[in-house]
């Protein structure tokens, strides 16, 4: 479902050449929780924006669901992005638009005519969960209401693959296990493809398939999450 060939980003900055994501290949299949964890500033972010097409690799290829997202452009690129859905540490949602209204965005950008975006949405609440709150403000939610939001509407257009940025890192362990129960669901409800940025162990121990731990940019092993933490 995603791979990534010999992938290195290099960003210039005034002490140098910052070496952000360094040779990194990956095989991440259909329907698996792939879990990447490491420090701040191991290059997490930015293999992530790599492959929802936001960053050109330097070097390498990235491809996901059958596309090559490190090559294409303009209008290809925003047809392949539809396959990808992400959410956010901070949950990036419309302030002026009600959870609805935040819900069908993406349906109207992709223009889903009014009556299917209307259905699409009711299913996309009940998925998620939000049902009765349908008309509240994102600041008249709690974190995690505000998070089934984000996940909601990158659902809405039916993606192959979810990338999660720390999506739990601003919740409280509760609210945090809530979350990841529901792509839990959704991951064996839909067979849904799940990449995991994180840096806390738990999240990639409750739900993860495998994991791959990075580095300064490499990753440093991959290893079924059973395997990781075998030893105490
Ligand atoms: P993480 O998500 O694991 O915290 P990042 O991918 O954000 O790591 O950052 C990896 C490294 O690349 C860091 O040293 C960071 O400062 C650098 N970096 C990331 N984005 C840029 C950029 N746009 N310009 C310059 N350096 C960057
Ligand atoms: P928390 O989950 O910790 O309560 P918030 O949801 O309040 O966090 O905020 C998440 C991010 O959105 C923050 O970066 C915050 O500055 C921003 N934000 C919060 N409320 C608004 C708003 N009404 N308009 C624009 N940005 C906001």
């Amino acid at each position: 479902m995603i791979s990534l060939n010999n992938v290195t980003k290099q960003f210039k900055a005034k002490s140098g050449t910052i070496t952000a994501v360094d040779n990194v290949s990956l095989n991440i299949k259909e329907g698996e929780i792939f879990g990447i964890i490491g420090y701040s500033g191991a290059g997490k972010s930015t293999l992530v924006r790599m492959l929802n097409g936001l960053e050109k690799p330097s070097q390498g290829s990235v491809t996901v669901a059958g596309k090559e997202i490190s090559k294409i452009k303009g209008s290809n690129l925003r047809k392949a992005r539809q396959e990808i859905g992400m959410i956010f540490q901070h949950f990036n949602l419309l302030w002026s638009r009600t959870v609805r209204g935040n819900i069908s965005f993406p349906l109207e950008i992709a223009g889903v005519p009014k009556a299917q975006r209307k259905k699409r949405v009711d299913e996309l609440i009940k998925l998620v969960g939000l049902e009765g709150r349908e008309d509240a403000y994102p600041s008249q939610l709690s974190g995690g209401q505000k998070q089934r939001v984000g996940i909601a509407r990158a659902l809405a257009n039916n993606p192959k693959v979810l990338l999660c940025d720390e999506a739990t890192s601003a919740l409280d362990p509760e609210t945090t296990d809530s979350i990841l129960d529901l792509l839990l669901d959704i991951n064996k409800k839909m067979g849904l493809t799940i990449i995991l940025i994180t840096h806390e162990m738990h999240v990639i121990r409750k739900i993860a398939h495998r994991v791959a731990v990075m580095e300064n940019g490499k990753v440093v092993e991959i290893a079924p999450v059973m395997e990781i933490f075998k030893n105490p």
